[in-house]
């Protein structure tokens, strides 16, 4: 259905298994997705699932939201995981996403979209907006020149703020930190080659090797 074009009557209202309550449409093919969520996350009353453009053209391109840009972002909700793609509406999207949910307010689902979560529909869906406007800034940011990181010690000082701002992370704790500008230093063991000089490398060693042999 065109989600602009639904009316009240159009909801349906299902217990948590799943089962169709009242209304007269089906239920979304999603639901299993929404229901994993509540089953898991007792702090959790409003999942909030959609397609946003900048967000879903990062998970389409294989990249979380991951790095340590937005203190409202890293103070919101830490940082934004990629999950591996699934089929949307199968069991295995649920597979997939389920050891994220204890430990994550704010996905990004490889090739397909976004799921946020949070004690009330508003907050789920301010936490989607937020996917989508962090987004939008690390691609313009990419677009002005090169993102500059936060250091772990900025981040750690952003969490430790976290409950000043009334920010409740997951009770499942466990999530991991963003990327700061030192995380990425000490994981720097990649190099970055154009084709050709890959080429020229790979044709090296097999001179070399037949030399050899
Ligand atoms: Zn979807």
């Amino acid at each position: 259905m065109n989600k602009g074009t639904l009316s009240p009557d159009d909801l349906v209202i299902t217990n948590l298994d799943g089962r169709q309550l009242s209304g007269e449409r089906k239920v979304s093919s999603e639901v299993a997705m929404h229901l994993l969520f509540y089953r898991m996350r007792p702090d959790v009353h409003a999942v909030c699932h959609a397609h946003p453009t900048t967000a879903t053209g990062f998970a389409v391109a294989g990249r979380a939201l991951d790095q340590a840009l937005l203190p409202e972002v890293i103070v919101g909700l830490g940082q934004i995981p990629l999950v591996r793609y699934a089929t949307p509406g199968t069991p295995e999207l649920s597979a997939a996403i389920e050891p994220y949910v204890p430990h994550y307010d704010a996905l990004l689902l490889a090739n397909h979209g976004a799921v946020t979560c949070g004690p009330d529909l508003l907050t789920a869906f301010f936490r989607m907006e937020t996917i989508e406007h962090f987004a939008k800034i690390t691609l313009a940011a990419e677009t002005a020149g090169d993102p500059r990181l936060l250091s772990s010690r900025e981040v750690a000082k952003l969490m430790a703020a976290r409950s000043r701002y009334y920010v409740a992370p997951p009770p499942g704790g466990g999530a991991e930190l963003p990327v700061t500008s030192d995380s990425a230093d000490s994981s720097s063991e990649h190099v970055s080659l154009t084709r050709s000089e890959l080429g020229a490398l790979i044709d090296e060693a097999v001179r070399k090797d037949r030399a050899r042999s």
